[in-house]
């Protein structure tokens, strides 16, 4: 049975026609390069962890590409306000 649909799947032109190679490449992470000290920067919160007693309960990640240097902030809350 397996054979007989594989057989009519090869000659299907529309089957053919749609069918993905297996080579195909999908998904493959590619190089963030940045050329100037500044010219890509990452932003990433980590919101709502346990909060401390001084009430910081997330963490604002800036990473500068060019460098690949990332900085970590403790903040109270994540409003624009405070991210400037
Ligand atoms: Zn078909």
């Amino acid at each position: 049975m397996r054979k007989e649909v594989s057989k009519w799947i090869k000659m299907c032109t529309m089957c053919q026609k749609h069918r993905k190679g297996k080579d195909e490449k999908k998904g493959l992470l590619k190089l963030i390069e940045a050329y100037l000290l500044f010219e890509l920067m990452g932003i990433d919160i980590l919101m709502n962890l346990n909060e401390m007693p001084n009430g910081y309960k997330h963490i604002i990640i800036l990473t500068n590409y060019y460098i690949k240097w990332p900085e970590a902030f403790a903040v109270k809350d994540h409003l624009a306000k405070t991210l400037v």
